[in-house]
């Protein structure tokens, strides 16, 4: 009797504590969903078109007030990503932020599944042990290829996936035979290739290093790079021309390297969710990231719609926290594998963050370029003090500015909470000129509707660059 009585209590403010939980968390969520402003003023008012302005650096930190510059979406630009994030996800995420910045513990529940998964079990090793698409006779596969005069990289959806960009590399290169050239510069954990595309002539003194996508989430730009490579390409053989030069003459003496998608696992998983992950490591870690930003209040969506808008890697890793910039010093992000803020167990931990650091040691190059979104933004500067490195980066935001239209935003120094960033680790640690370009307006994943704006912007970029650098 007794007995019964003491599990019935037990069960009442079990019930009753749930009953709490669930109205906390619904109520803190909506609280950021009332109260959290996500557009900037200063960036809802965006002039269209700031083409020959001299440098007018709008300033997103002071403007934007605290919420934004704390978010540090964009680490590595050091900036914020300006993304106009209205959706309850983002505001969950927002929220998120402010409650990771008490470094909360994950629960024993969420550690427990961690341990699980942590039981070594023999898995597969090599892209051709779960049959990855980079280790297939591609001759299988010309029948999908897109008939002369028409575009190879097709821009139907924004879900461009990492299938979709290793076909495209085949057929480009089947149709543009010894135009350009690419390699596989890292193998990432659920084993896809990391590739490095490369324009122009590799004995140039001079070379850019662009990378896309280390946010899953913002794919949109994977497809971008492989239209800005076609389109390269497609100029470069009928000897069109960008200004007064043709382009044979001005990547006569450049190079560029492109990685088009510098996290495919994590873009796989936003853009097809966990089945896409073929180890069960990579999968278990998936599934952490979710119970435990669970857990930690960081979400309350399922786990289908949690992975919609994924941005680590495969690892629970946020690559624009991971480079070796201030590293040891960022402690307001989220300690444990998480869609963004976990800086990972190491400085460049993570292959990804390898693999742009290795193709930037491996050639001489001048500037860097980070592709992310969304803000229809140039980020620069990064509280550098060095004047001749302020002037060479003042010198490529500009420039990219007036073919682009994206103001350009002085992104401050990395600090406690923003750090680890691709930008501010070359610009603070190499001393080489980089920006941070925010494309598109909106909430991530972009839809193909914010393409046509994007590819406007963004079309001549690499023309650009040649006529700077060449
Ligand atoms: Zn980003």
């Amino acid at each position: 009797m007794n007995k019964k009585k003491h599990t019935g209590a037990i069960i009442f403010f079990s019930l009753l504590a749930g009953v709490v939980a669930v109205a906390i968390a619904y109520f803190g969520v909506m609280f950021y969903v009332n109260t959290g402003s996500f557009i900037p003023p200063a960036l809802a008012n965006l002039p269209a078109d700031l083409s020959g302005a001299e440098i007018a650096d709008i300033k997103v930190s002071d403007e934007a007030g605290n919420s934004e510059s704390t978010d540090a979406d964009e680490s590595v630009s050091g900036g914020k990503e300006a993304a106009s994030d209205e959706s309850l996800s983002d505001a969950e995420k927002d929220a998120d932020k402010k409650k990771a910045t008490a470094t909360p513990k994950p629960t024993g529940k969420a550690k427990k599944s961690k341990k699980k998964k942590a039981t070594p079990t023999p898995g597969p090793t090599k892209p051709e042990d779960v049959n990855d698409i980079s280790t297939h006779d591609m001759t299988q596969y010309l029948g999908e290829m897109p008939g002369e005069g028409s575009d190879i990289v097709s821009t139907a959806t924004a879900v461009y996936t990492y299938e979709q960009m290793v076909k495209d590399l085949y057929f480009l290169e089947q149709r543009y035979s010894g135009l350009f050239a690419y390699e596989t510069v890292g193998v990432t954990k659920d084993l896809r290739q990391i590739y490095a595309v490369t324009l122009g002539n590799t004995n140039a003194p001079n070379h850019v290093v662009i990378q896309y996508t280390v946010h899953s989430r913002e794919y949109i730009n994977s497809l971008l790079a492989m239209k800005q490579i076609e389109y390269y390409l497609q100029n470069y053989a009928a000897g069109n021309t960008y200004g007064e030069r043709s382009y044979p003459d001005l990547f006569a003496n450049f190079c560029l390297h492109i990685i088009p998608m510098a996290n495919p696992d994590g873009v796989s998983v936003s853009e097809i969710g966990i089945d896409s992950m073929r180890t069960d490591s990579a999968k278990g870690i998936i599934q952490y990231c979710w119970e435990s930003d669970t857990q930690l209040g960081r979400t309350a969506a399922p786990l289908e719609t949690y992975l919609l808008t994924f941005k680590a890697n495969a690892n629970g890793v946020d690559l624009n926290k991971n480079f070796p910039v201030g590293w040891d010093g960022y402690t307001d992000g989220v300690p444990v594998p998480s869609t963004d803020c976990h800086k990972g167990v190491a400085p460049a931990s993570e292959v990804e963050t390898q693999a742009i650091i290795k193709t930037v040691h491996d050639n001489p190059t001048v500037a860097v370029i980070s592709y992310h979104s969304a803000g229809d933004l140039i980020y620069w500067n990064y509280g550098v003090e060095d004047e001749n490195l302020l002037e060479a980066d003042r010198n490529l935001a500009i420039n990219l500015n007036n073919v682009t239209g994206y103001p350009t935003v002085v992104s401050e120094k990395y600090d406690w909470h923003l750090a680890g960033g691709c930008s501010d680790y070359f610009m603070w640690e190499e001393g080489i000129p980089a920006v941070t370009l925010e494309t598109g307006n909106g909430t991530c994943p972009l839809d193909i509707s914010a393409f046509g704006p994007i590819w406007n912007a963004n079309r001549d970029v690499y023309a650009l660059l040649a006529a700077m650098y060449g």
